[in-house]
């Protein structure tokens, strides 16, 4: 199963992230991160695909994404 972390510090809140899963798996939390932002989390990982969108959209490299070996960050794959 895809592995999503979500760095919560560094969220700002945008929803880009929430807009680009396919699933809609992704919300913002009624909780407020250090900087003062509600900040994504995943409330349904069993149904992700591992399809990365989340952690590509994210301009704050706050998300990663293990699936299938490769790992899922804005603009850099590895
Ligand atoms: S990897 Fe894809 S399906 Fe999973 S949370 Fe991110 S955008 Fe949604
Ligand atoms: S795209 Fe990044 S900064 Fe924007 S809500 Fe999602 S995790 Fe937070």
């Amino acid at each position: 199963m895809p592995a999503i972390r979500v760095a919560g510090d560094k969220c700002k809140g945008c929803e880009l992230c929430c807009v680009a899963c396919p699933q809609k798996i992704i919300a913002l939390s009624d909780e407020i991160n250090t900087q003062g932002f509600r900040y994504a989390r995943v409330v349904d990982a069993p149904r992700c695909i591992g399809c990365g969108l989340c952690a590509i959209s994210c301009p704050d490299l706050a998300i990663e994404v293990y699936a299938e070996g490769t790992v899922y960050q804005f603009y850099s794959y590895h």
